[in-house]
């Protein structure tokens, strides 16, 4: 199974957005050992995009395409493979009624082109889009076999795993070949990580075993394949975390902010936080999750000091006596935003994210101090590299590290 993926748009080639998709369909496949030959991106552009199908379906057995099957002028997918596959389009009955419903429940006017959306291949099997409007398709033609999927990434996975993998699966007899599993650290460094795993890393090879290392935390890549690849895996994972097990928190798609919410969740507890230089850039994360308003209570966001007097309650006479950027600038905000918010969990950040220095301290300098009732306070003093998104990112990270500790 030679497969192809197309992606359809203008935005791709201008690099305003990346190619997700693509990327997103690719790692499915790999899981199948099906074999990826060619990523494509053609715009918004007949001519071009007319030849691209032509020479796709000339060397692949699958071509699956992303985007242009929307309502406006530019979704040209549909009309710019009608030639190559001759067949007609016609209009979907359930997808328009779909529309028409949508329509009629916004109390809007439909288009003409609206309708365009329901338009499918004559001979086309109908994907039902529970996202979206457009619905996904497969046509046969040729010995080659078309997939259109929405642009939208959300749609076209859905589509993908509802739809089309079992559909390939099931045509290609596609087995799970290859496993891996990605496990998550946070709190030790890539090179402590390697030296702890080194004579593992070194004489692993069945399954592999790859260290990654990303925005404040490390990540392993387990892999494996045959039949027991999962046994294997399980094994070597075992193997791995009896060594750096305290360091681990998850593993694939799994966040370190998901954890801490899980592990706030299992105690019971709430968390509040109290944000100078992070702007509420933690609090945002925690409350991003489903589930945050079991473990969230919420933020005081306070950047000048007379703020942090006012907002949070820190005393005006510890701010002059040791300024905002001190350990018991970060210690008093904790403190209070625990009083304020009643929360068992406080946490607060206060620092210099640049690029300027501040009270005589350089970019970088954080303080973050996090107080649990019936525990010690803890308050920690970091010196994070790069510029200011990097300051402020690292800090908001280690503020869950420090929580996941
Ligand atoms: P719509 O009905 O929304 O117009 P469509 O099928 O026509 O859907 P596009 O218009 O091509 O799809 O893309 C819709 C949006 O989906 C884009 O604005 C972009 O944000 C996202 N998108 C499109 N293609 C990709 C891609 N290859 N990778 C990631 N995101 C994409
Ligand atoms: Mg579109």
């Amino acid at each position: 199974m030679r497969t192809e993926i197309i992606a359809v748009g203008t935005e791709l080639l201008l690099g305003q957005i990346a190619n997700t998709n693509a990327q997103w369909i690719s790692k499915k496949l790999a899981k199948y050992g099906a074999p990826v030959y060619f990523h494509g991106v053609v715009g918004d552009n007949m001519e071009r995009a007319i030849k691209t199908f032509e020479v796709a379906s000339e060397r692949s057995d699958v071509i699956i395409v992303t985007g242009g099957l929307g309502p406006t002028e530019d979704d040209l997918t549909r009309d710019a493979v009608k030639p190559l596959l001759k067949q007609n389009l016609v209009i979907h009955e359930n997808t328009l009624a779909k529309i028409e419903a949508v329509y009629k429940k916004n109390n809007r006017q439909m288009t003409a082109n609206n309708r365009k959306q329901a338009l499918v291949f004559e001979h086309a099997r109908v994907l039902a889009n529970a996202e979206g409007m457009a619905p996904g398709q497969l046509v046969e033609h040729d010995q080659t076999l078309f997939v259109f999927l929405p642009g939208v990434p959300s749609e076209m996975k859905s589509l993908m795993e509802e739809h089309v993998l079992p559909y390939l699966i099931d045509a290609f007899q596609l087995e799970s070949e290859i496993v891996s599993e990605m496990l998550r650290f946070i709190g030790i460094g890539e090179s402590t990580l390697e030296h702890k795993l080194e004579d593992i890393i070194k004489y692993q090879q069945d399954p592999t075993i790859a260290p990654l290392a990303a925005e404040g935390e490390v990540g392993l890549r387990l892999t494996a394949s045959g039949a027991d690849a999962k046994a294997k895996i399980a094994t070597l994972k075992a193997d791995v975390l009896q060594r750096v097990g305290r360091y681990y928190y998850g593993s694939d798609d799994m966040t370190i902010e998901e954890k801490v919410r899980d592990l706030l969740k299992d105690k019971g507890m709430t968390l509040g936080s109290a944000e100078s230089l992070t702007g509420g850039k933690f609090i945002e994360r925690l409350i991003a999750l489903p589930g945050a308003s079991s473990v969230c209570e919420g933020s005081l966001v306070a950047y000048t000091a007379q703020a942090k007097e006012n907002v949070i309650g820190v005393p005006a006479n510890l701010i002059k006596q040791h300024g905002t950027i001190s350990k018991e600038c970060a210690e008093a905000m904790a403190s209070q935003v625990q009083k304020r918010l009643s929360v068992d969990t406080a946490i607060s950040f206060t620092g210099v994210a640049g690029p300027d220095n501040s009270e005589g301290q350089e970019p970088g300098v954080v303080y973050i101090a996090l107080q649990i009732v019936g525990r010690d306070p803890i308050v920690e003093r970091h010196h994070f590299e790069g510029g200011r998104d990097k300051v402020r990112t690292r800090a908001v990270k280690k503020g869950y590290e420090i929580i996941f500790r």
